[in-house]
């Protein structure tokens, strides 16, 4: 404890001399807490050593902090490279080796909260040379989908993940089973066969349904119908035992498995009883080893519940790190919504470029660098954190910008005459600005008659006015003589001067449709080496933003990421 003071007393002295004197209660638990994972689940407590720590602080002369800071000593701040935002993880050292675990539900597709889950806890495997599980919680037949199992795990290797060991837990409910059993025997679980409202009713009140008290012989008794199919859902459930003056009624009792009739998409009719979410995830981390269960903090009253049945059974649990929600300004993160728009033909699939799921931000052009990037930037923070579009946008022109090659495109094109030209046949420029050993691309250039035929823009062209000139990017300048359904230019010379750079297309250009963020399509014309991409590219439609090749046949189309 007097430790955890000395390194708030430093906290608050590092900030009240770099910011005139005051030191700022948040900021220094932010630092606190960035510094001492462990205390995560403390936090009252360590605010309160916090808000201390200040007051006195801010108490003090200039002169004393200064002196009492070089006293205490500095602060270790942070490295900002590699781990960035990343800390270190609670409870090292009680383990002989550190094994972490992505556990989706196949039901959905992942979005940008469940990477971070999944790589924070891929990051920490990794870290400490442990040990990564992905296990499929796919007990519940009702919801489950056959095409998650594969698209999940395409997701997370697309984003760089691997793991070590792979489990689906519709493979393991026999031995949820022999946990229940055990623990009905144990009289430390039972069968209810109460009407729920009944049930909940006596025990938000903290009274004992008439089940609870029966003896584990009847319960047995009750466990062979369930599994011989005689009590079907609605009409029995195994509760798992808990005081029933638990502070929170949710955690009373909880229901550990149910009977299901609808055959499970992967194993079929093989069983008629499935284990709920609590009881089969808190087995598999305590069979599977893990050390660290990393998770949203939307899992607190689960982990309650779950602690409780590691008492029944003897077991230690797992240190729990939980991390804050995740959420995108207008964007339903979460699967149902998603999932409901989908059905409904709102969206138009998994990868609908308006979800912020990982398979339309693939589809976008996102790269999972810059994804996994941003997330480990965004670290283990217990409090919520909101993405803004623009941050994710930043992380990945950082990283697209350098590979994306460069092309031409004009959307809603307009017609331009450019009179009294050098007889040039054709263009060739940079595929990259900076990287000239990625070669070049050949603009062909149109004649008509004596004029050279290009296409603008059709924003540019109505941004031009007569007189003006102007250089078609990389080629040469014109002056706008006639401003009417087609342009009319004047050829002005080919040295690069003053006035707006605008791109073009000429001869043999391609039509391409670009899907916009909103799902809004803009046609227009690409330059002809475009038609020679294969899907999956990602490009840079120079002054317009970057895109990723959506389709070449049929039709070209692009997804527009960002500027
Ligand atoms: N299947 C659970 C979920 O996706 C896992 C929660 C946990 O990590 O325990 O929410």
């Amino acid at each position: 404890m007097e430790d955890i003071r000395r390194e708030a007393l430093r906290w608050a002295l590092a900030n009240a001399t770099e910011h005139g004197g005051k030191a700022d209660l948040k900021a220094v638990v932010g630092k606190l807490v960035a510094e001492l994972p462990g205390w995560r689940s403390k936090i009252r407590e360590l605010s309160e050593i916090a808000r201390e720590a200040v007051a006195e602080v801010n108490t003090w002369s200039r002169e004393e902090q200064l002196l009492q800071l070089k006293k205490i000593g500095p602060v270790k701040r942070q490295k900002h490279e590699g781990r960035r935002g990343l800390s270190d993880l609670p409870d090292i050292h009680k383990y002989r080796e550190v094994v972490t675990r992505f556990a989706p539900n196949p039901n959905g597709p992942l979005h940008l909260g469940h990477v971070r889950t999944a790589l924070l806890s891929h990051e920490y495997a990794r870290r400490y040379k442990g040990k990564f599980i992905l296990r499929f919680e796919d007990t519940n037949p009702e919801n489950t989908m056959l095409e998650m199992y594969e698209l999940i795990k395409r997701d997370l290797r697309w984003i760089g993940l691997s793991w070590d060991e792979e489990y689906a837990q519709s493979d393991r409910v026999e031995l949820y089973y022999k946990y229940a059993e055990r623990l009905i025997s144990e009289g430390k679980a039972y069968v209810c066969i109460c009407k729920i409202e009944r049930f909940r009713k006596l025990r938000d009140r903290g009274e004992a349904c008439p089940c609870r008290d029966l003896p584990p012989d009847e319960h047995l008794g009750r466990w062979e119908r369930m599994l011989a199919g005689d009590l079907s859902k609605g009409e029995a459930v195994v509760r798992i035992k808990t005081s029933m003056d638990h502070p929170n009624p949710a955690v009373r009792d909880w229901p550990a498995l149910r009977p299901v009739t609808r055959p499970h998409p992967r194993v079929g009719e093989r069983y008629s009883v499935w284990p709920l979410y609590n009881f089969s995830a808190a087995i598999d981390d305590h069979e599977m080893g893990v050390t660290h269960v990393i998770r949203g903090k939307e899992h607190e009253v689960n982990e309650q519940r779950q602690r409780i049945l590691y008492e029944h059974l003897g077991w230690s649990y797992p240190t729990a790190v939980q991390h804050g929600r995740l959420t995108m300004p207008g964007m339903p993160l979460s699967k149902t919504q998603t999932m409901r728009a989908i059905q409904s033909g709102e969206l138009s699939g998994y990868d609908d470029v308006r979800l912020g799921t990982v398979a339309a931000l693939r589809r976008r052009g996102f790269v999972p660098e810059a994804i996994r990037q941003l997330m480990l930037d965004i670290g283990l923070t217990l409090v919520d954190s909101s993405l803004s579009w623009e941050t994710l946008y930043a992380y990945n022109r950082k990283i697209v910008d350098r590979m994306a090659n460069r092309y031409f495109f004009v959307p809603e094109p307009v017609e331009m005459l450019v009179h009294h030209a050098p007889k040039l046949r054709e263009v060739r420029l940079r595929l990259h600005p900076n990287r000239p050993e990625s070669g070049e691309r050949i603009l062909p250039l149109e004649w008509r008659g004596d004029a050279l035929v290009f296409r603008l823009s059709g924003r540019d062209a109505a941004s031009l006015k007569k007189g003006q000139v102007f250089r078609l990017k990389d080629l040469m300048n014109v002056k706008l003589v006639e401003k009417g359904k087609v342009l009319e230019a004047d050829f002005q010379g080919m040295e690069v001067g003053e006035g707006p750079k605008l791109h073009w297309v000429s001869g043999c250009a391609v039509w391409l449709e670009v899907v916009m963020p909103d799902n809004r399509v803009e046609r227009g014309l690409a330059e002809p080496a475009v038609a020679g991409l294969q899907t999956g590219v990602v490009v840079q439609f120079e002054r317009y933003g970057f895109a990723r090749i959506d389709t070449v046949k049929p039709k070209l189309t692009a997804v527009y990421a960002h500027r």
